[in-house]
Formats: structure tokens, C-alpha cells, sequence
């Protein structure tokens, strides 16, 4: 047996990088059925915010950048944006008030992936997942372990919760119940749709290549600990750089038990396009429950091929509010609209 930590300095040495080596080693680099030189960038989200999270990416892949550095870039965006209340910064924090973030990236021609779970005071998690992914040798890093390895990467910790998040949180905090000691908020003004949300960002580089980043705060007021589909790599996000990549948002527990991003891209290997791929998953997720009329939550799947075709579905949904994904290509930025199978 070949000692790893050795193999791989003797790799360096001669100038292979692992995502390199492994490229050479599974002798898929030259692939001549992807289509070349037609970089695409998407995210899971409309215009107000596709334009804005997908620019730096864009910016980067057009000129033949990193794909990795595109796809960290558009994360960023979101996550360091206190605007967004389900994504990094700014994000709804768990029933203690304390903001738990989730995020995956994995890189089709290698299949190397990370993620970081529940990780607390780090504004941009899939920052910190790129690492796990490029300077360790496992995959998932959870909880205070994976804040003290931010840290040694020189992360600063810092204070999530913005004052809009608190409030959000205090309101639902006090309406809990009329039997325990918190009275119920003044201004009576309390949302009691559970909100959530996530973003993810999927790209194709000019060699055809695939990555893609799931970034989140999870589930608003959620038990501290819980981790959703968002940083489970199969679940949250899928890439293989044959068959495509696929990321999810909603519901994460559906997604879970469904290994929802795998599924999509193991359709699309056997042929589906994206879009098909991505109904076929709703398909799957609402027959697992027992029929359409026992659905009461949504799922969002969006996914993307090596030709650059977009598909995008939720279980749920109306006319006129479709689900969206935004994408950047050689044509320019566009808005697709995707499919439902429950009318809202
Ligand atoms: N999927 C995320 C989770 O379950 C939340 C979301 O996308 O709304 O944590």
C-alpha cells in the first residue's frame, strides 16, 4: 500500500493537483460528447436576485477562470448579504435564536466534495466546505468542529444574527404558546408561514466541466443541531461531470429521504433532460407520501447538464408564480420558468 500522504506530495512535486490527478486517473478528461466553450452560470432564484449573485461568477467563467472560484463567488453574494434571511449573514437562526448555517460544493470531474453543518459565527459556509473539500481529506465537518477549522483558515467568528432576524425570531418566540412565562408579542404582527429558503448556484466552465454550491441557514427556528439536505452531498446538491448537476431547496427532510439531488442526476444519466429529471423527483417525493392531497409542504429542484440545457420544478406552485431559476450564458442573462405539480 502506497503511503496516501506521500503518494500525494510526490504528486505535487510533479505539478498534478489532486483534482488534476484524479482527471488523468479516470481518463475522462478528454470527453469529446461535452460541449466546449459554452460556460453557463445558474442559480436557484429570479432576476432581483440572479443578476446580483451570478455577476462575479459569470465574470470569472467567461474569461476562463477557476469554475470553483465562480461558483464560491455567486454564493458569497447571497451569504454576505444580511438582506437574505435564509442564506449566511442575516440568516433565521434556530429556536434558541442562534444561527446554525449548512452548505455543500462538490466538483464533477473528481466528484470531490465538502460540506460544514450547523456551523455557527462563519458568514460564508460554502467558503469553509470549499475547504474541507480542498485541504483535508474528509467531507463532511459539523458543528463547533467545523467553526474551529473556519478559524484556523482564518475565518473571523462573528455575530449572524441581524437585528430583522432577531425580531423575526422573538415574535415567534413569545407565540409559541399562551402557557409558558413569554407573553405574546405587542404588535401581534406574527408570520406563521415557517419561512425558508436556500440558494443554489450551479455552473459549467468552457471545458465542460460541472460544479455546484448549496449554501443555507436551514429551516427557520429549527432544534439546534438539525441539519437539512443542504450540506448532505447527494441530497442538497449532486454533481457528476457525465451526467450533470442538481441542487434543492424546501423541504430539506423530503429531500433527504429521497436523496434528492442524486436522483435527478442519475435520470438525467439515464437520459432525462433536466427539466424531466426534475419532475421526475416531485414525482418520487409526493407518491412517498401517499398522493398529491397529502402534500401540505414544497420542494424546489433545479438542475443543469453538460450541454448547458436548465431544468427546474417544485411540488408546488401557481400560475404566474412558477418556480424560477436565473442563468448567465453567452446570450446574456435570462430568467427560465420551471414547472409544478400541486397548484397552490
Ligand atoms: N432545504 C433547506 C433545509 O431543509 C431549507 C430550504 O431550502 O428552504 O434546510
Amino acid at each position: 500500500m502506497i503511503d496516501r500522504r506521500k503518494f500525494i506530495k510526490t504528486m505535487s512535486m510533479l505539478g498534478l493537483s489532486m483534482p488534476a490527478m484524479a482527471k488523468s486517473f479516470s481518463g475522462r478528461s478528454g470527453n469529446s460528447s461535452v460541449v466546449k466553450n459554452n460556460p453557463i452560470i445558474l442559480c436557484s432564484r429570479g432576476e432581483k436576485w440572479g443578476k446580483k449573485v451570478l455577476k462575479p461568477g459569470w465574470d470569472i467563467l467567461r474569461k476562463g477562470g477557476q469554475l470553483l472560484d465562480a461558483v464560491e463567488r455567486s454564493a458569497n453574494v447571497t451569504e454576505l448579504d444580511p438582506e437574505d434571511s435564509s442564506v449566511g449573514y442575516g440568516g433565521l437562526p434556530n429556536e434558541n435564536g442562534v444561527v446554525q448555517l449548512d452548505a455543500s460544493i462538490m466538483y464533477g470531474p473528481t466528484h470531490n466534495c465538502g460540506s460544514v453543518a450547523a456551523i455557527e459565527g462563519i458568514k460564508t459556509p460554502s467558503s469553509v466546505a470549499r475547504l474541507v473539500m480542498e485541504r483535508t481529506d474528509h467531507i463532511h465537518i459539523v458543528g463547533k468542529g467545523a467553526q474551529n477549522f473556519a478559524r484556523a483558515h482564518g475565518f473571523k467568528v462573528e455575530n449572524l444574527l441581524t437585528e430583522r432576524a432577531r425580531k423575526s425570531w422573538l415574535r415567534w418566540r413569545e407565540n409559541i404558546s399562551d402557557k409558558d412565562d413569554w407573553f405574546p408579542p405587542k404588535d401581534g404582527n406574527y408570520d406563521k408561514n415557517r419561512p425558508n429558503g436556500t440558494i443554489n448556484v450551479l455552473a459549467v466552465d468552457r471545458a465542460g466541466d460541472i460544479a455546484g454550491i448549496t449554501t443555507t441557514s436551514g429551516l427557520a427556528w429549527k432544534i439546534p443541531g438539525r441539519i437539512g439536505d443542504s450540506p448532505i452531498i447527494g441530497a442538497g446538491l449532486y454533481v457528476d461531470n457525465e451526467a450533470g448537476a442538481a441542487g434543492a431547496t424546501g423541504r430539506g427532510e423530503e429531500i433527504l429521504r429521497t436523496c434528492g439531488s442524486f436522483f435527478v442526476v442519475e435520470q438525467m444519466r439515464a437520459g432525462k433532460s433536466p427539466q424531466e429529471a426534475c419532475e421526475a423527483l416531485c414525482e418520487r417525493i409526493i407518491y412517498i407520501n401517499g398522493g398529491k392531497e397529502k402534500v401540505n409542504f414544497n420542494d424546489k429542484i433545479v438542475a443543469l447538464n453538460k450541454n448547458g440545457e436548465v431544468g427546474c420544478a417544485a411540488i408546488r406552485g401557481s400560475k404566474g408564480s412558477e418556480p424560477e431559476l436565473a442563468f448567465w450564458s453567452k446570450n446574456g442573462f435570462e430568467v427560465f420558468k420551471g414547472t409544478f405539480l400541486i397548484e397552490n
